[in-house]
């Protein structure tokens, strides 16, 4: 009798996940087609079977064969057969009642009480015509019966309509619908299994947790529809990528990726197991990067997405599920605050740097309240004049331990908890306040600009807010001018379009922040009553290295001239890029060469000098 010990991946509920991804264009078959399909990728499944009579094994297994099937664990000792059932996890289970020792009755019994067996299928073989005896199966949980001898067609007939139903319901309790991947539920039981099987074989896992950089942008210009379309390609560009990969790392026999999974918005995870040393998944981390790379198509637009990839190993860093996912979650982070399109591995540092962002949330929450937030100001200047017109307003989190924190470091954190709301109502008021101040002080009058986010942007009293906030300070709303990036304006377009009316026609300037980072166009723009175009500093730091990034601005300066809009240069650093901007007509320009942001009063001093100066 053989005696298969034979743990595969395929042998799990809801199995094949790798195997029913290869028709990639499974959305294009016909109804019959995806039918067939479905019926062949049954043939797969992990088909487990317990009878004291090696013979009658022998037979079902023949039978089998004969219909197509081909994945058979197979035992004729009872007393072991929890323990194979454990360590295969088959699709369905063939189980004779009458044995010696342990019956079939047992076994089933036992099954109904394991918190994973009790959801595998189990017909039971009996040559009994007994009612009772049937009855009794069927409390126990028995989903068909076979009498024995059995019957070729009627044996392949009920595993088809048991296999059948297992899979729908598989699919509806693991898959997850957008992508067609193992859902976390899914990835849940299989980390267990996984693990379980580690430890008794002593090998190792690693554990990826891959994030998309900055999705929520995308989300934020294309829509829910969009990023969902995205999310499915990338889903696609992910398997292909683990694929190939499998070849490439498989470094030791036995070694695999696995169950690329959706574990919910735009976070995937994958497991290798079988492997030697946990740096193999270094290998595949970069693998997956350089797929990413390309650029997605997304309606017409070319569409650029990365991963922070967070790993973690077992044993060396947890043995434990959820720590272990924890472990990798905290290592996704940590890629994600140092830069973003990389991977890390844990380690205990990242925990004391977890701990550290703990404490900084907890503290940014009291920030506001404490006073600890301020407004620098960084001058604009006109180009033609040389004067300061304007200033741009940046916030700054005067922390009472690390000093002044930059805005990149906490402004995310703070959309995170759902604090940029009142924080950036404070934003607006603070600088219009500001900015009376100055005017009521005798300074020649100049535009403030407040940065806006996304969040802030879309509550639904924002223009009243906005309203509130010149009232009370009494600013003249040709004063003030307000920031948005592209990805802000171009998400749910409608709404936005009235919003931007609404402001325009309280006297506020509308600038587009950032321009040339995001995916809208000039022409595209055009739909929004905007002034101001604020050029990314991105394009600014080569302009002479990089004739391109020249042709770009130039390009972008007599486009948006003639569209009426104003152009302002960000990051102006150097006496050639200003020559340059003002030989192109740039109007205003923003930079450290210009002045750095800083403080209110040394503003306005700095400002006052300033312009005395080209006076
Ligand atoms: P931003 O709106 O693009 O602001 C310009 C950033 O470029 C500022 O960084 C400024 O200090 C920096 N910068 C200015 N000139 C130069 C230069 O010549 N060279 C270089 N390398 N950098 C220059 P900062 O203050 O760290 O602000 C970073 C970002 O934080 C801002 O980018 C803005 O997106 C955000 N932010 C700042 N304040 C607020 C706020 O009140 N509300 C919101 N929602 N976001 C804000
Ligand atoms: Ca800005
Ligand atoms: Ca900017």
């Amino acid at each position: 009798m053989n005696h298969t010990y034979a743990y595969r991946e395929s042998s799990l509920p809801g199995a094949h996940p790798e195997k029913e991804t290869e028709d990639e264009n499974r959305d294009d078959l016909d109804h019959t087609g995806e039918f067939q399909t479905q019926l062949e990728r049954l043939k797969n499944a992990t088909i487990m079977m317990v009878d004291d009579e090696p013979t009658t094994t022998d037979v079902l297994t023949a039978f089998l064969e004969d219909a197509g099937y081909w994945n058979f664990v197979a035992t004729d000792r009872s007393t072991e057969a929890i323990d194979l059932l454990e360590a295969t996890w088959p699709d369905v289970l063939l189980l004779d009642l009458m044995m010696p020792d342990v019956s079939g009755f047992d076994i089933l019994t036992a099954m109904r009480a394991h918190d994973k067996l009790k959801h595998v299928p189990v017909i039971v073989l009996t040559s009994s015509t007994d009612a009772d005896t049937k009855l009794k199966a069927l409390e126990l949980g028995a989903t068909d019966f076979l009498s024995k001898p059995v019957d070729p067609s009627e044996l392949v007939l009920r595993l088809r309509n048991t296999l059948t139903a297992k899979a729908y319901q598989d699919q509806l309790a693991y898959y997850d619908p957008l992508t067609g991947l193992p859902n976390r539920r899914m990835f849940m039981e299989r980390l267990d299994w996984q693990l379980k099987n580690a430890k008794r074989d002593n090998q190792k896992v690693a554990l990826l947790y891959l994030g998309l950089d900055r999705f929520k942008q995308i989300n934020d210009s294309f829509g829910l529809r969009g990023g969902d379309i995205l999310l499915k390609q990338v889903a696609q560009r992910l398997e292909q990528s683990i694929r190939e990969s499998d070849y490439i790392s498989r470094s030791a026999p036995g070694e695999a990726w696995t169950n690329l999974s959706r574990l919910g918005g735009d976070e995937f995870s994958l497991l290798l197991h079988g492997i030697q040393r946990v740096e193999n998944a270094a290998l595949v981390a970069r693998r997956i990067i350089s797929a990413l790379e390309e650029p997605f198509h997304l309606e017409g637009n070319e569409v650029f997405v990365t991963p922070s990839i967070g790993i973690a190993g077992y044993p060396n860093d947890a043995t434990e599920r959820d720590l272990l996912l924890k472990q990798a979650v905290g290592a996704m982070d940590y890629a994600k605050q140092k830069g973003r399109n990389t991977y890390k591995f844990y380690s205990k540092q990242i925990d004391a740097n977890c701990l550290e962002q703990l404490t900084m949330q907890n503290q940014l929450r009291k920030a506001l309240d404490n006073g600890e937030l301020l407004l620098h100001y960084q001058p604009e200047m006109d180009l033609e004049s040389g004067r300061v017109i304007g200033a741009e307003s940046l916030l700054r989190w005067n922390h009472p331990s690390l000093g002044t924190v930059p805005p990149n470091k906490f402004i995310p954190l703070m959309e995170e908890l759902g604090l940029i709301g009142p924080v950036g109502e404070w934003v607006i008021h603070e600088a219009c306040r500001q900015n009376k101040a100055w005017q009521s002080a005798g300074l020649d009058p100049i535009k403030i600009a407040a940065n806006v986010s996304a969040q802030q942007f879309r509550q639904q009293n924002f223009a009243s807010a906005l309203q509130e906030a010149l009232k009370t300070s009494g600013l003249d709303p040709r004063f003030l001018a307000l920031e948005l990036t592209e990805s802000i304006i171009m998400g749910n377009a409608e709404r936005n379009i009235d919003v931007l009316h609404e402001i325009k026609e309280m006297g506020v300037t509308l600038a587009v922040d950032d321009f040339g980072t995001g995916y809208s166009s000039l022409a595209y723009l055009r739909k929004f009553p905007l002034d101001e175009l604020k050029i990314d500093r991105s394009f600014l730091s080569d302009i002479h290295a990089n004739s391109d990034d020249a042709t770009i601005v130039e390009a972008i300066i007599g486009m948006a001239h003639t569209l009426g809009l104003s152009v302002v240069a960000e990051g102006v650093e150097t006496e050639d890029q200003l020559a340059f901007l003002r030989q192109k007509g740039c109007d205003r320009g923003q930079g450290y060469l210009i002045g750095k942001p800083c403080p209110a009063e040394e503003f306005s001093s700095m400002c006052l000098q300033h312009n005395t100066v080209e006076d």
